[in-house]
């Protein structure tokens, strides 16, 4: 089972990998959006994991969400809220146990990815995050290498789709050819996760 401490790590080494790969969200962000997406995660998740270096919430669910709210209250561009929900949502989810299992985090993320859902209007194979977040959950059903496994395929998955939400569906026809940037930062949080891991 997994404590306080994986999940406070989990963030944290998915806030290095999103401060890492800043330039190249950025970069996928430019082709077909408006070239913000690394600096907004970015923000956000040093603001995630200053938050939890200060004031360590005690349970699994308090971490992510405060990590949450985090990401809400200091991303201004749609990634902040849609990811804030997804944390705050799973955080809910897990409520106050001590520790947790992988099948439990797995079910606490099926129900953040429905809410990440319904507050976009996005639905699979509408080249968003949801495109690697839902398979990345079906996959830590099985292991936490597979949920990253999933993302990453689903991340890849999305550059021949064509856009139906947010700004590069501005684009129609020409955001196919591109990989989704927020895909992509959802595949660095589950190859986190599989490192947390270890
Ligand atoms: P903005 O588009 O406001 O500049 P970001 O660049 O930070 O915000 O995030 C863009 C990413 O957010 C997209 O690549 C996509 O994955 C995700 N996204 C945008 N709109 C939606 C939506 N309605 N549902 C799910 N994900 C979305
Ligand atoms: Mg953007
Ligand atoms: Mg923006």
């Amino acid at each position: 089972t997994y404590g306080t401490d994986f999940l406070v790590r989990w963030l944290t080494a998915a806030a290095e990998a999103v401060d890492r790969e800043a330039d190249r969200l950025t970069e996928l962000d430019s082709a077909i959006g408006d070239a913000d997406h690394g600096a907004n995660l970015k923000r956000g998740f040093a603001a995630v994991s200053e938050t939890l270096a200060k004031e360590p919430p005690t349970t699994p669910g308090a971490v992510l969400t405060t990590a949450g709210r985090q990401l809400i209250s200091t991303v201004g561009g749609a990634s902040g809220p849609l990811y804030g929900t997804l944390l705050r949502r799973t955080g809910k989810a897990l409520g106050d146990d001590e520790r947790v299992t992988r099948a439990q985090l797995a079910d606490a993320l099926a129900s953040g990815v429905a809410a990440v859902s319904q507050l976009g209007g996005a639905q699979a194979g509408d080249k968003t995050m949801l495109d690697a977040l839902g398979p990345a959950v079906e996959g830590l059903r099985e292991s936490f290498a597979a949920g990253r496994a999933a993302a990453e395929e689903g991340a890849l998955a999305t550059v021949p789709l064509r856009a139906r939400k947010g700004r590069a569906s501005y684009l129609g026809e020409r955001s196919v050819g591109h990989q989704d940037p927020g895909a992509t930062s959802s595949a660095l949080l589950f190859a986190a996760l599989d490192e947390t891991a270890g």
